[in-house]
């Protein structure tokens, strides 16, 4: 707290009172502070795969190309490098978006159990060769959710492709629905590599990793869970995690229902 004191004074030279202003210095100095430590973040995500490009470049200059053995590589490791650079800066488009306060959702009602299925459908489809055994457990049953179709996707698509991600060749992954007294559950578990308890706490923040190399070399941005906590609060809903360390994980999000009766696709 920062304060300001003026002292009021007769005419004749006589202290009549004091005036104290009082500001609350602490939230704007920590607002403040985020936004240096994001940029921070930012600016250091970027440097990291623009320098690893930068070298293998240099190396085909030098000669690499040259090598049929190794250009190949090489470029690979440059191409990934750009992907990962573009869904970060997607990433921090869609986040900026969501932070700014025109953020306009596109709402309908979405029948639950439909999107949820879709969403598994997908990533059974484009897993095969990790062979994860998905489990379903969603209630079989039209429920009506109000929200944004393509946001709700994303926000399944983060919890599932880090359970995907942070899974054992052969793992399985269990998407589950359930109808609670007003509102709706969808839970995600794995049998991966689980995260150590004192960590649990920040997996939501931006940026924030419990592992970064691992995240990295799986192509990760460390944007995903922050995006879809802002998704799950900005339809009403709440996200949360329970995890041990070298078990598994389960990450879970509530959205109310919607007064209204949906009729399947
Ligand atoms: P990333 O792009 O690194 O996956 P996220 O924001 O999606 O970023 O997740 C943040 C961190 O939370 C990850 O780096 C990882 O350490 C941890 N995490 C997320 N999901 C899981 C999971 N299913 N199992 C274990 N750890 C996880």
């Amino acid at each position: 707290i920062e304060a300001n004191f003026s002292v009021i004074e007769k005419e004749n030279g006589q202290e009549n009172g004091v005036i104290a202003v009082l500001h609350d210095v602490t939230e704007q100095e920590r607002v403040e502070e985020e936004r240096r430590e994001f940029v921070a973040n930012v600016s250091h995500e970027l440097r990291t795969p623009l320098t690893s490009m930068k070298s293998y470049l240099e190396a085909l200059q030098d000669g690499a190309l040259q090598d049929p053995d190794i250009a190949p590589q090489f470029l690979e490791v440059t191409a990934n490098e750009t992907d990962r650079m573009i869904r970060l800066v997607n990433d921090l488009l869609q986040l900026s978006k969501m932070d700014s306060k025109d953020y306009n959702m596109n709402v309908a009602t979405i029948h639950a159990p439909q999107l949820i299925n879709q969403v598994v459908d997908r990533f059974e489809m484009s897993t095969k060769n990790q062979a994860i055994d998905f489990k379903r457990k969603i209630v079989d049953e039209p429920i009506a959710i109000k929200g944004d179709r393509d946001k709700l996707m994303q926000l399944m698509d983060n919890i599932v492709s880090n359970a995907v991600k942070y899974s054992p060749e052969g793992g399985s992954i269990t998407v589950s629905l359930k109808q609670e007294k007003d509102r709706i559950v969808v839970s995600v578990k794995d049998e991966g590599v689980g995260i150590p308890k004192e960590n649990i706490p920040n997996v939501f923040d931006r940026f924030y990793r419990v592992d970064k190399a691992r995240s990295r070399n799986l192509g990760g941005t460390g944007l995903g869970l922050a995006i879809a906590k802002e998704i799950a609060l900005a339809h009403g809903g709440n996200i949360w995690v329970s995890s041990e360390w070298g078990k598994g994980t389960t990450f879970s999000f509530s959205l109310p229902y919607a007064e209204e009766v949906v009729i399947p696709e």
